[in-house]
């Protein structure tokens, strides 16, 4: 017998239901679509639907994620206006209002939240009021901020936001959702290059599914991931909504603690506020590539949630992930503990003495630190 096999159909009711419960979390009144995959299809059926030849969109590119919308956004035959602030820091209001009184044509603005590549995160009270002032339609990708800090998505008029379960949900990667606001829809509707008949088509679930009454599923649900997907919720109706978001908290908060302890390796994104609950980001000092540290971190401890950082960071950053179950002190003191390890390892080899200090890795005193700084924050 096999818990994976031989279930029994999941019924519309089911997945209505598990829809209601994401709309809760999103604090959204919208419609709220599941979607059966990973949470790249809402962001690009978002786009593909929302944005037509001729928009002009707002394309705000806080780390790698924002860089493939603007991919998307060209697609659609947009004039993209990006956005770009440095990979360390997050994007002030201020600089998105300039932005669109700069060009006041945008009718489309892209967002992420919280991102775990880079380890930053950004205020999206304030951009969204700035966009909902100027009545373009905002788009946020919330999939590494979901259950790890506050999101209003209607209180902030987000109009389209995205979500996946395998972040601080702690749940599958193969199923996710985007909230469609009454504005997002007037525009899907009247755009003619929306996609339709299509596993990219929001129009698709809203008159098969949404529309109808969410009485008869349009395709066979993808149901493990469903009953997944309702289990974290399950799970964090069981936590409260607000401790989780306390416990991403006090995990970063931790990991920050312990990275300074450590002297050497300094969070990358260097204002407490403007980092992500979700993952750490470490910058190591100039000459010790990271792909390195974090390769040895993994030798002395296979088990922790260290990784290069991706794409052009990867010599000089790594992360520390720190979201579902791994949003905890001792996973958080065990990738310190690790890392102070990876450090000993590359000082024995003597290379980068000039720039490592043995003073730093102690890693008792990191691990007291992000003992200190979880309570705190839990407290706080
Ligand atoms: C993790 C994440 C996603 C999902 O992407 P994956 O490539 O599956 O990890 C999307 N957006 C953001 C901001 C994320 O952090």
């Amino acid at each position: 017998m096999s818990p994976f096999l031989d279930l029994p159909p999941l019924t519309a009711a089911r997945f209505a239901a598990i829809e209601d419960r994401v709309a809760a979390l999103l604090h959204t009144t919208a419609d709220v679509i599941v979607t059966q995959g990973e949470a790249l299809l809402p962001l690009e059926a978002a786009i593909r639907s929302a944005v037509r030849p001729g928009t002009t969109a707002l394309n705000i590119v806080t780390g790698p994620y924002g860089q493939t919308f603007g991919g998307w956004l060209r697609d659609c035959g947009a004039e993209v206006v990006d956005l770009a602030v440095p990979y360390d820091t997050a994007v002030g209001a201020d600089r998105v209002a300039a932005a669109l009184r700069a060009h006041p044509e945008t009718s489309f603005v892209s967002l992420v939240h919280a991102e775990a590549a880079t380890g930053n995160t950004n205020p999206v009270a304030e951009i969204g009021a700035a966009v909902r002032a100027h009545g373009a339609l905002l788009m946020l990708d919330a999939v590494a901020s979901v259950a790890a800090e506050p999101l209003h998505t209607d209180a902030w008029g987000v109009d389209l936001c995205v979500i996946g379960g395998q972040k601080a949900m702690g749940g599958p990667a193969g199923v996710s959702a985007v909230s469609v606001s009454a504005r997002a829809w007037q525009a899907i509707t009247a755009n003619p290059r929306a996609p339709r008949r299509s596993y990219l088509s929001l129009l698709d679930w809203k008159e098969r599914w949404t529309d109808a009454g969410r009485t008869a599923l349009p395709h066979a649900p993808a149901q493990l991931e469903m009953l997944a997907l309702d289990a974290c919720l399950d799970r964090i109706a069981a936590e409260t909504l607000p401790a989780t978001i306390a416990r991403h908290r006090a995990a970063a908060a931790a990991t920050r603690a312990g990275l300074r302890s450590l002297g050497p390796l300094a969070p990358y994104v260097t204002s407490d506020g403007h980092a992500a609950p979700v993952a750490t980001t470490v910058r190591t000092p100039a000459g010790l590539d990271a792909r390195e540290l974090a390769a040895a971190a993994l030798r002395s401890d296979p088990a922790v949630p260290v990784q290069a950082g991706g794409g052009a960071l990867a010599a000089e950053m790594l992360r520390i992930n720190h979201y579902g179950p791994a949003a905890a002190l001792g996973t958080v003191q065990a990738s310190l503990t690790a890392l102070a390890a990876a450090l000993d390892t590359v000082r024995a080899d003597g290379v980068h003495t000039d720039t490592l200090h043995s003073d730093g890795a102690d890693a008792e005193a990191a691990r007291g630190a992000a003992a200190t700084a979880w309570t705190a924050a839990l407290a706080g």
